[in-house]
């Protein structure tokens, strides 16, 4: 029989999945009771909620770590906890560049992984348009977006700009941000739980600016979007649907027709910089992305 939960186990409820969210972790999934033998409190279940967590942190950059997830017994009840506790603050808010200040306040000086005590000078948030039909994902911040808080400002950022000039637009009317926000030391690869922990904060910004195709740049960004591991050269040349994790239909309550974009995978501009015979591959990439939104590249001037 369908019960609505007691305010007060609500709220437990709700505390619990933000410490798990906190930790990364953004996916849950029901075990109904009967797996469990019988009725069981839904407080005593939060208790003894079990968590998926993977095991191997050191496996080779080509393969990302299965998302983490939560298993939670749960009696049926009639209003939907998880969009209710899902709810973001700045979700309310129908103003994006008010909803991405929100965004940015709540990630604060962000301590939530080794990446802010590993030289970082700043946190790298995002630019650009907040209505963006288009927006680049990269990898994470370098030398010079550190010092100067924007993504892609680099020789790579230059090359992007080309690129971005190339489909007949300017850097301005897209938006650019990074899977990690806080430069790795070194310019590494950032680790797999580094993405995990990060890019729950990308995942909002997407959802306020709910763009029509995201293009991830490169594989780090292309596997943490996707969540899934494959080449680059399985993951090009084609669309893929793609939803912010961690964000429920009724988050996107201030456009309900928003449901999620296109999203196309393309190389890094730093990896053009060292193998430039592969920008007419990624031309052909942003092609695609060109012809998906009716765009035509301007005419070639002598
Ligand atoms: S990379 Fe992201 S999660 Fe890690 S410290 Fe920086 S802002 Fe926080």
């Amino acid at each position: 029989m369908p019960r609505t939960l007691d305010p007060q186990l609500r709220r437990a409820l709700a505390a619990r999945i933000r410490y798990y969210n906190e930790l990364g972790i953004y996916d849950f999934y029901r075990r109904p009771l009967s797996d469990r033998g019988g009725e069981i409190a839904a407080a005593t279940v939060m208790d003894e909620a079990e968590i998926a967590v993977p095991t191997n942190q050191q496996g080779s950059e080509e393969e990302m770590s299965p998302r983490k997830a939560v298993a939670i017994a749960m009696p049926v009840i009639e209003e939907n906890i998880f969009e209710v506790i899902a709810l973001k603050p700045e979700q309310s808010i129908s103003d994006p560049v008010q909803a991405l200040k929100i965004i940015r306040e709540d990630l604060g000086d962000c301590t939530r992984c080794v990446l802010h005590k590993q030289g970082r000078k700043q946190i790298v948030f995002g630019v650009g348009n907040p209505t963006a039909e288009l927006m680049f994902v990269g990898e994470g911040p370098g030398a010079d977006e550190d010092a100067q808080g924007e993504p892609f400002v680099g020789r790579a950022g230059q090359l992007l700009n080309n690129m971005i000039k190339a489909m007949g637009i300017t850097r301005e009317q897209v938006y650019i941000a990074n899977i990690v926000k806080c430069r790795p030391p070194g310019n590494r690869t950032p680790e797999r739980d580094e993405c995990a922990t990060c890019s729950p904060f990308l995942m909002r910004q997407i959802a306020v600016i709910k763009p029509k195709v995201i293009v991830a740049l490169g594989a780090v960004a292309a596997k943490t979007l996707l969540a899934m591991n494959a080449s680059m050269a399985q993951l090009r040349g084609r669309f893929y649907d793609f939803r912010p994790a961690g964000i429920r239909n009724t988050d996107r309550s201030n456009d309900p027709a928003w449901d999620g974009c296109k999203l196309a995978v393309t190389y890094h501009p730093a990896f053009l910089l060292r193998d430039p015979r592969q920008k007419g591959e990624a031309w052909k990439d942003l092609q695609m992305v060109m012809k998906e939104l009716g765009m035509k590249a301007p005419k070639a001037t002598t």
